[in-house]
């Protein structure tokens, strides 16, 4: 028999994508870590803080009570019925438990909504700044991002002039984020409907609307669902939406979708043939967690609000930087460009945002994340849910590191 040296290849897919660029920051984050290095790690994109008492007291009862089994693929009915009612008492928005679908996180239900939909030739349109992961599963979905530049002046918020020019016949979804990662952008209900008569002359375009950050909005912003200023796009919008912020409960991998009927059942078709249903006892943790005790969230929405305020306070005031106060999410979108051309200590001018980043993390031991990963450069992206302490020391670190580079 003829042995040749072919090794079994890897599908040609993976070639369009990256690893999501924050996860990797984060990996090379510990990496340093175990390597000794003390270093502060503004990457992450999660809540630094627990996920509360009863909910964990819910997962055990379940775990217990032999709550351990596979469940329907579109969730369980008791966690339908609670984000049935959770739309209710939080959007002002009314479905029915056959128009949502719980997915192993936000992430896996977009995946699935963008496999249930796009074909080869397809468009996903994705305002910049954008969260990491919506061009690379539109392009592992064989459709193509097409990417429209918000701007620092517009708040980094889709213009409806702007949406009108990137709708074409192959659009397929617009994707809208509010509470935006990474530039924390909040879209008011006077945006969002001007935005919804654009959609409203292209009936083919689905509306991605990723609300997962909205318990953190700070007043006197509020957070508003497209949903709720257009109710007429309910047929062809998908919100999603989750516990991974709000509860701090990203580790159990708890998402959902509510949509249009036919939408949800696409999905769930695909979700019983991929990862079956999500845990069991992570779905009995969200019922806790939509329909117990909400007072948590107020608590965590506190915390966050009084570190934005110390975090932009103290690198506003740092010459080179600057930034807006972001009314939403936990995030600070940097704008660096006053540093680029800049010498550091040893020798390299920088560049780009990538280099920024790297000089922060070589010479003040700060991680962060460059605005290249989110389609917008010269930006680094903050991420301030991390202890006081630890964002004290880090504003002062970057700002020693800034006036440490010449002209
Ligand atoms: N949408 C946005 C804007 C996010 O930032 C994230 C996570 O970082 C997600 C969705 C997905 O969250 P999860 O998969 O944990 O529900």
């Amino acid at each position: 028999m003829a042995i040749t040296n072919n090794k079994p290849s890897l599908a040609k897919r993976l070639d369009r994508i990256q690893p999501s660029p924050s996860i990797a920051a984060n990996a090379l984050v510990t990496e340093l870590k175990e390597q000794g290095r003390d270093i502060i790690n503004f990457t992450l994109g999660e809540p630094d803080l627990d996920t509360p008492a009863h909910i964990l007291q819910a997962a055990k009862d379940a775990m217990c009570s032999g709550d351990t089994h596979y469940t329907p693929s579109l969730g369980t009915t008791a966690l339908r019925q609670a984000i049935v009612e959770k739309l209710t008492r939080d959007n002002r928005l009314n479905y029915d438990v056959s128009e949502i679908v719980v997915g192993s996180g936000g992430k896996h239900v977009i995946y699935h909504a963008f496999a249930a939909t796009l074909n080869v030739g397809d468009e996903v349109i994705v305002p910049t700044p954008y969260w990491v992961s919506y061009p690379d599963i539109a392009l592992l979905n064989d459709a193509t991002p097409i990417f429209v530049e918000t701007s620092f002046a517009t708040g980094f918020k889709l213009l409806p002039e702007q949406l009108e020019e990137a709708i074409t016949p192959n659009t397929k979804w617009l994707v809208l984020n509010t509470p935006n990662n990474p530039s924390g952008a909040v879209y008011s209900s006077s945006e969002l409907s001007a935005l919804a008569d654009i959609l409203r002359r292209h009936p083919h375009v689905w509306v991605l609307s990723d609300e997962i950050y909205e318990h953190f909005v700070y007043a006197p912003a509020k957070h508003v669902s497209p949903l709720n200023v257009a109710p007429d796009l309910r047929d062809r919008t998908l919100i999603l939406n989750g516990v991974s912020k709000g509860y701090a409960m990203t580790g159990w991998r708890i998402g959902f979708g509510a949509g249009p009927r036919r939408l949800i059942a696409a999905i769930g078709k695909l979700i019983s043939q991929t990862t079956t249903c999500p845990s069991s006892i992570s779905q009995a943790a969200a019922v806790a967690a939509f329909s117990g005790d909400q007072s948590p969230i107020d608590h965590m929405r506190r915390i966050y609000q009084e570190r934005r305020d110390f975090v932009h306070s103290r690198l506003s005031a740092i010459e080179g930087l600057s930034c807006e106060m972001p009314d939403g999410a936990f995030y600070i979108y940097l704008d660096v460009s006053d540093l680029l051309g800049r010498v550091t200590p040893d020798q390299h001018v920088l560049k780009n945002d990538a280099d920024v980043v790297a000089y922060f993390l070589e010479s003040a031991g700060v991680a962060m994340v460059s605005g290249r990963a989110y389609g917008q450069s010269p930006f680094i992206r903050m991420s301030f849910a991390s202890s006081e302490t630890m964002l004290e020391r880090g504003c002062l670190a970057i700002k020693k590191a800034c006036q440490s580079l010449r002209f």
